[in-house]
């Protein structure tokens, strides 16, 4: 990021006191741990701070400060920073009526630039990474609450480390957020070892419908089976994760049923390929190794247009 940039946004985060910072819906740990980092932060230098998700932050009661996120703002705001999410439509209803945001800071390849300042790293793990990197100098400093929320981020899309952009580096800021007090057992067990009961008898919905054709491996999710199975939790569990452990997989796809005819596809690739072009063309986004889209059409149809287009990435 430019110098001139990084002063510009300093001089207009201490003019401002009424901050809104938003993430993307369907949050994930990445979202929600970036909005609280930074919203903590300015809470601590006596900042009013509105922290928005859209669908609620109901997965993260263990981060610190998440009692405090609300799914919609409220009022006038001096300071809008959007995190973690690559465009305004991914924001939900949080920025409808509140024009373009000051501050975009995100990691994601397909980023559009939509804010008037735009702090995109897309080789940065996690947004909480970039958010260690620039929050000193933009004067916001770290405590244990803060350093649990970044380390969080980095756990979480980086699935525990196992991410082929892990680096020197990433373990560098990792230990620092440790040193700050962050426990990075707790967090690995909250945000990837725990599931709940419902969750595994989901997993086992979709692993009984596991297929697999030229390096490609998918299955799907129904209603029917969130229904049966009484699971109330995020679209597919993770289990996205457990496909693309079968060995072999160049690209691991699931499809989520969702209400109204819609379906929510996610892609996995391995290290060399790219998955989020295609995802992009398909009004989605994400990473070169992950990223996701919604779609319009019944479950079917859905399978056979993604698994077409997929299959052609790999030829
Ligand atoms: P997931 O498949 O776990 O939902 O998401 C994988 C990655 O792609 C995440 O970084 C996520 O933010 C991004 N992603 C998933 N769905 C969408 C989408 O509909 N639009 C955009 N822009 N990005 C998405
Ligand atoms: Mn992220």
């Amino acid at each position: 990021m430019k110098t001139k940039d990084n002063l510009k946004i300093t001089t207009k985060i201490k003019a401002s006191e009424r901050f809104l910072i938003l993430s993307h819906v369907r949050p994930d740990a990445d979202a929600a741990g970036s909005v609280l980092g930074l919203g903590l932060a300015l809470k601590n230098l006596g900042k009013q701070v509105q922290m928005v998700l859209s669908d609620g932050a109901a997965n993260f009661s263990y981060l610190p400060g998440s009692e405090g996120i609300t799914r919609s703002p409220e009022g006038d705001v001096d300071m809008i920073v959007v995190v973690d999410c690559s465009d305004p439509h991914r924001v939900g209803e949080g920025l409808s009526g509140y024009g373009q945001p000051d501050l975009v800071v995100d990691h994601h390849k397909t980023n559009v630039q939509f804010g008037k300042f735009n702090v995109v790293e897309p080789d940065q793990v996690a947004t909480t990474a970039i958010l260690f990197d620039h929050m000193p100098t933009w004067g916001l400093g770290f405590d244990l609450g803060i350093a649990t929320c970044l380390l969080s981020g980095i756990v979480g899309d980086t699935i525990g480390f196992r991410t082929p952009n892990v680096n020197s580096e990433v373990m560098r800021k990792t230990a620092a957020l440790m040193d700050l007090g962050a426990n990075l057992t707790d967090i690995y067990q909250e945000e990837l070892v725990l599931k709940t009961f419902e969750s595994l008898r989901y997993w086992g919905a979709g692993l009984g419908r596991l297929e697999r054709k030229n390096g490609l491996v998918w299955t799907s999710l129904t209603l029917a089976d969130r229904q049966e199975i009484g699971y109330a939790g995020n679209d597919d569990a993770d289990l996205v994760n457990v496909l693309s452990s079968v060995k072999g997989t160049a690209i691991a796809l699931i499809f989520v049923e969702q209400p109204q005819d819609k379906v929510k596809v996610s892609w996995r690739a391995k290290p060399g390929l790219d998955v989020s072009e295609i995802a992009f063309k398909f009004g989605g986004g994400g990473h070169a190794a992950a990223a996701g889209a919604d779609f319009e059409g019944s479950l079917e149809s859905i399978k056979q247009i993604v698994i077409q287009a997929t299959q052609k990435l790999l030829e």
